[in-house]
């Protein structure tokens, strides 16, 4: 991997605590799932350490709040021309730590660094409020102030993105932050720490602690009365522990959690562009990702025309490592997620559903799974309920507006959902009436650092992105002032 980078030293294997490059306790294996083979040995920190981390974000944070929102725009916006001017260094790494195609990790590090940009632009505009006063001597003000130090538990599918969307708001808020990257991805964060460290972000407002044991550095988070703020992206199942573990310490939590999107083409859509749209959702990161589509819901009068469109375009896609040019589909992260995508296959097709397309691990072997369309699909199949977090696209068939609204909504999940219509009244009620967080019309990419991004319903709590992203790091106070 070395080889492959312009600039080496931004492959580093230690954690980063209070300002220094330092080893862990321990150390434990990162390997390349397109490859198999063990890439870096990485610092493996012990829950005292994390501790320590907390302990000098805590120290750092005091002084850190001082700065001026302009001085701390000065080295976030430095710490964001870094990520860019190393962009591709940053998705090489990204690409052979996590699998996916090249041109998407570097849409990851351009999408990732947005977040500091965007936030280094917010740090200048945390404005509080002045309220009349309710008796005649009195004045009331209102200050945000940020909350303190911030811990971060982040998954593997988006090894930049999801760390830079919370520290870029944490930083800008005047939060001390401290990262526990994914255990299958921690070099992409120690990366971006050693160029923290090069924009002069000050020693302990931003550390990076890898460990192999999450549950271990999970409680430690949760139960340090320094943390004052846990931000988490991942399942609903650890988010639930999560919460579960901050109520003691009355902790504020964050959650991005699972999806179980919905993607809807009425009769009315253009089907092209809802074919294109429907690629870029359910196939973008090989379906990992918890905005992708998960169940395809297409309206009776065009839906052979949309599953043989759909057939035509993903076929002609190519499966391969992903540090190769041309390469639409990496290797899965693992093996259990390779069982994941086939038992929901296998559990649809007892119930009737039928494989148009793929289905079976390709012949390349390893995590490498054929991009698979099944038609027929129905509300008893496991897909309906459960993300599939795989590359597998089930079209289901419904028949009016009011039926598909129903079964789109017929979830505990509220992440994103989408859909191709043109009728204005119907574009209006679909998106008034679906229950999500996000909701995409004819286009089947939403991600951007200008929307507030996050869930309802068991998806989460919390916005990422936009002005009301800041909001999240942020307390308020208020001045009661008797003149
Ligand atoms: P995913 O399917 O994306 O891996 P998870 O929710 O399992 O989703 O993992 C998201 C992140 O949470 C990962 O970094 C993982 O190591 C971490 N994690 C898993 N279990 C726990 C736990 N009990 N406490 C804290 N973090 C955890």
């Amino acid at each position: 991997l070395h080889s492959l980078l312009r600039d080496p030293s931004l492959l580093e294997t230690r954690a980063y605590i209070g300002g220094q490059f330092v080893d862990g306790d321990t150390t434990f294996e990162v390997t390349n799932p397109a490859r198999g083979d063990v890439i870096a040995t990485v610092a493996d920190v012990s829950r005292a350490q994390v501790a320590g981390a907390i302990a000098q974000a805590e120290a750092a944070q005091k002084d850190w709040a001082k700065w001026t929102g302009k001085e701390r725009a000065n080295v976030l916006r430095k710490w964001y021309d870094l990520m860019m001017a190393n962009q591709e260094d940053l998705a090489v790494i990204l690409t052979a730590e996590m699998g996916k195609p090249l041109t998407e990790a570097r849409g990851e590090i351009a999408y990732g660094a947005s977040f500091i940009e965007f936030f280094a632009e917010e740090a200048k505009r945390i404005y509080g409020e002045t309220i009349p006063g309710h008796q005649r001597d009195k004045r009331i003000t209102v200050l945000k102030q940020p909350i303190g130090v911030a811990a971060s538990i982040t998954p593997w599918n988006f090894p930049n993105a999801m760390i830079t969307r919370k520290a870029g708001p944490a930083l800008a808020a005047g939060c001390a932050f401290v990262a526990r990257p994914a255990e299958l991805t921690p070099l992409s964060a120690t990366a971006i720490a050693v160029l923290a460290d090069r924009a002069g972000i000050p020693a302990g407002v931003f550390s990076v602690v890898p460990s192999s044991n999450a549950s271990e550095t999970g409680l430690e988070f949760c139960e340090n009365n320094a943390v004052r703020k846990l931000t988490f992206t991942g399942s609903t199942e650890v988010g639930r522990i999560l919460m579960r573990q901050a109520a003691d310490t009355v902790m504020k939590c964050s959650m991005e959690l699972g999806g179980n999107a919905p993607f809807i083409v009425f009769d009315d859509a253009d089907i092209d562009a809802a074919v294109e749209g429907a690629i870029m959702c359910k196939f973008r990161n090989n379906g990992q990702t918890c905005v992708c589509a998960n169940r395809i819901y297409v309206q009776a009068g065009v839906y052979d025309e949309f599953a043989a469109k759909l057939k035509a375009a993903v076929e002609k896609m190519n499966i391969g490592d992903g540090l190769d040019d041309g390469i639409h589909f990496g290797p899965l992260i693992n093996a259990k997620a390779v069982t994941k995508v086939q038992d929901h296959i296998a559990d649809a097709t007892a119930k009737g559903a039928k494989v148009i397309l793929g289905g079976k691990p390709s012949e390349l072997g390893g995590t490498f799974f054929q991009p698979t369309i099944v038609t027929g699909a129905t509300t008893d199949m496991l897909f309906s309920s459960d993300e599939t977090f795989g590359p597998l696209a089930p079209l289901f068939k419904f028949e009016d507006e009011d039926e598909v609204i129903a079964l789109a909504n017929d979830t505990i999940f509220g992440l994103a959902s989408y859909f191709y219509a043109k009728d204005l009244s119907r574009v209006y009620k679909v998106a008034e009436e679906l229950e999500y967080g996000i909701v995409g019309v004819n286009t089947g990419i939403i991600s951007t650092e200008v929307a507030p991004f996050g869930g309802v319903k068991q998806s989460g709590l919390g916005r990422e992105g936009s002005h009301h992203g800041i909001e999240d790091y942020l307390e308020m106070k208020y001045i009661c002032m008797s003149v």
